[in-house]
This record gives C-alpha cells, structure tokens and sequence, in this order.
C-alpha cells in the first residue's frame, strides 16, 4: 500500500475495503468532503442490504447523518424512543431516563430504532449518485497496483485488511451469545425502550413503532443455541416469560438469530496509509447498544478531518496522525464501560468467564446504581450524555463543510 503524498491539486483518493454500514458511510463521509472514493466488498448489493437487523441509533449517530444529508432521507425510517427503563430482574429496582436528561438543545428522543434495509439502502443510493465515489460490489481487493492517499479497513471483525498489515486485537469473548428477534408487543409506552438485567445477561426491547419491537436477548452461548432450535411456539413461550411485565408478547415476527459476543481492540487505529473504522478496529457487547454509534463516531472522526484535507488546510499525514490519536479515547472508554456495566449488573451471570464478580457484593451494589441513577438527575444526565454522544468526541458543531 502507498505512501502519503503531500497537499495537491489533485483530489484526494482513498480506497474503502467493506461496505457494510461503517464503509459506507465513510465512503460518503469522505466524497461529500471532496474526495475520490472507491468502495470495494466480495458481497453483492443483495446480501448487504438483506441482513435481518435493527440498530438503536444515538444522537451522535443524527447529527452525523444531518450533516451528510441523509437524515430527511432517513426520517421516515426511523422510530424514536423518549424514554428509557433500566429493571433489575422483573421489576424490583428500576431507573428511568427521559430525553429531557440530555442537553437542552438535543432533538427530542434518547435514540432512535431503524431497520437495516432502508438504512442500507439509503446509503447505497447516496453512495450510486455522489460524484467521486465508484462501488465495486462483489469485488474482494480494489487495491491493484494504484496508489492510494488512504485505505480505510472497514472490513468487520474479521478485517482481512487489518490482518495484511499485521495488526493484532486484545480482547476476550464472553460465552455468551445474543440473540435478536422482531416481536410485537401489546401493553407498553410506544415510545418507551427497556433494558433488562436478568440473571443470564441484558434483554433491550427496542420500540419499532405498530407495536413492534426488537428484542436483543444475552443468553449463554447454550441457551442461545437451543432457544433458536425451538420450535416457534416453543421460542415464543420462553421469550414471553423474560420481557419485562409491562409488555405483553402478541407474536414473534421473524426467525431469531444468535451470534457470540465479545471485546474485541485493534491494538493500532492506524497503521501506515491504513485507518481502521468500525468493527475492523473494535467490537463491544450490545448492551448500551453502543456498536453501531461507536463505529459511526469513528466515520464521523474521520469526515471532520477529511473536510480539512479537502479543503486545503492539512495534509494527508495530518490527518492519518491525529485520527489514530483522536479515537483512542472514546473507543476504549466505551468498550470498558459496557464491559464493567455487563459485570456489574448481571451478577448471576456465570458465561461472563474468570473476571465474573461476587454475587453476594454485586446485588446490593447493582440496586444502589439503579436507586441512585433513578433519584439523581446529574447522575442521569451523566450516564445519557455518555450514550449519546460517547467519550471525549467533540460535539459536531462548527465542523467544517467542503
Ligand atoms: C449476526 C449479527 C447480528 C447483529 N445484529 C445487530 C442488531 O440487531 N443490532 C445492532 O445494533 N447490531 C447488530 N449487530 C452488530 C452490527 O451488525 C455491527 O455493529 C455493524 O454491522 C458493524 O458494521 P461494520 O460496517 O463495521 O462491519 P460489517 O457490518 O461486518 O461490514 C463489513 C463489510 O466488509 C466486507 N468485507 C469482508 N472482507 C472484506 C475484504 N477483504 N475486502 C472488502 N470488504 C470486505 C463484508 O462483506 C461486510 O460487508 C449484529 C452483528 C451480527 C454479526
């Protein structure tokens, strides 16, 4: 892969490896910040956009699509949620979070739930019309022979990219598997989002809007296993008798899917001419639902430099340097806060491995955080501020436009 070249006339060109969510929001990222773009996956246009997922996204993950232009686009896709309930197990302690527990000027939801096909459709429809930008789709190396000014790994968590430069990931899995699956629900708030800490992992129930909802279930790797063998009768009884009281299961919607989960940090961000974004540079438990935002934080790192060599101002050095400097913090402050919140509130859990905590310690402690964040609205504040808009990240205002 190429060196750097220094500030010229010539637009900047960057090859993107992945374009799955991350990939492609960086290769829109980048071409509305003046760049040429080539957006290379083995996978073809169905398979991307066919996957059955749905993701809560946070206001960090808004402000980023307003500044890209999509988010009119995406409005009609997207379901938010004002309220937020954490419950111990079934009920006996509970903290309530409200928008209103964000900044005075933030728009009117803690998130927002939006399903994978319109998101991924809106993204390669934007990707189709934006100058600058070439999608090969079913292609596995885009690289050749040409020279890039950057190559942006954004594989996923197997990063072949990440892998051909040699570098490495810290990490450890969980033996705990999550399973998602749409239901509908009668009997809860419309636009009330719920995380549950039972004994065996979180359970969210993720608002859609008609009654729909998303559940995304932390089980042991086992149960995980057998409970997406069960028959769907079978499946609906036992997913019936863990979501929390106030939200009645009427039927299960679509076929639930498991996957392991994990912590997973590449040990560099850059390497070279190679920015790593997304889950190529880091992977975290759903718990929080801070995946897809923190992989979005990273696209919304790189388009505010990007827009500085755009326009002039910096070179391509510059911004390889401060982008592995400025991701650093939020990555590994989200990955260990979700790590510690798993610990903490799901004491019973034996699948958390060597590092599980003390039971008889955990639960006092767990319903002392609930009642305090449930009394204390700076607490509140605190914890939704972190949620939104991550770790020590600039708010995005005043970023600069091509
Ligand atoms: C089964 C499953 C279910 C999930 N469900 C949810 C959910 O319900 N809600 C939620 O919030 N999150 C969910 N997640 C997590 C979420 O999907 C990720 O946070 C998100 O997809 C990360 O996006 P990404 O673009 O970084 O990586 P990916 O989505 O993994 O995209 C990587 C892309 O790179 C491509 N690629 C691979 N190798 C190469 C190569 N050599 N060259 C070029 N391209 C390559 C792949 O084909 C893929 O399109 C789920 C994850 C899995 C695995």
């Amino acid at each position: 892969m190429s060196q750097t070249r220094p500030i010229g006339p010539l637009p900047s060109r960057a090859l993107v490896a992945g374009a799955g969510l991350t990939g492609c929001l960086a290769a829109l990222a980048l071409a509305r910040a003046g760049w040429v773009v080539v957006v290379v996956d083995p996978l073809q246009r169905e398979p991307l956009l066919g996957r059955q997922r749905a993701y809560a996204l946070s206001q960090s993950s808004l402000a980023l699509l307003q500044q890209l232009g999509l988010a009119s686009a995406l409005a009609p896709h997207l379901w938010g949620f004002d309220q937020l309930t954490l419950q111990a197990n079934r009920g006996r302690t509970q903290a309530r979070f409200h928008w209103t527990d964000l900044p005075r000027n933030a728009p009117p939801a803690i998130g927002w739930i939006a399903e994978h096909r319109p998101v991924m459709t809106t993204l390669l429809r934007h990707l189709d019309q934006a100058p600058g930008v070439t999608l090969k789709l079913g292609a596995a190396d885009g690289a050749g022979d040409k020279a890039w000014d950057l190559v942006v790994a954004a594989d996923g968590h197997r990063s072949t990219t990440r892998q051909t430069i040699g570098v490495g990931c810290w990490g450890w899995r969980y033996d705990q598997s999550c399973i998602t699956v749409q239901a509908r629900l009668q009997g809860g708030e419309p636009t009330r989002a719920w995380e549950v800490f039972r004994d065996e992992g979180p359970l969210a129930v993720l608002p859609m809007g008609q009654g729909r909802a998303q559940i995304v279930w932390s089980t042991s790797c086992a149960r995980a296993a057998a409970l997406t063998a069960m028959d769907p009768q079978a499946f609906a009884r036992a997913l019936a008798a863990v979501l929390p009281r106030a939200a009645e299961l009427v039927t299960v919607l679509d076929a639930p899917q498991a996957f392991p989960v994990g912590v997973q940090l590449a040990q560099r961000l850059r390497q070279g001419n190679v920015l790593l974004l997304g889950e190529a540079a880091h992977c975290c438990h759903p718990l929080g639902g801070q995946g897809l935002n923190l992989c979005w934080r990273d696209v919304g790192c790189l388009h505010a430099l990007a827009c500085r060599v755009g326009q002039g101002q910096r070179s391509i050095n510059w911004l390889l340097h401060r982008y592995g400097r400025q991701r650093w913090v939020d990555t590994v402050a989200t990955l260990l806060a979700t790590d510690a919140l798993l610990r903490l509130f799901t004491p019973g859990c034996s699948s958390l491995g060597r590092l599980s905590l003390d039971r008889r310690l955990l639960v006092p402690l767990q319903r002392l955080s609930l009642a305090l964040l449930h009394r204390w609205g700076l607490l509140r504040s605190l914890v939704l501020r972190a949620m939104a808009y991550g770790w020590g990240t600039p708010r995005r205002r005043g970023v600069p436009q091509p």
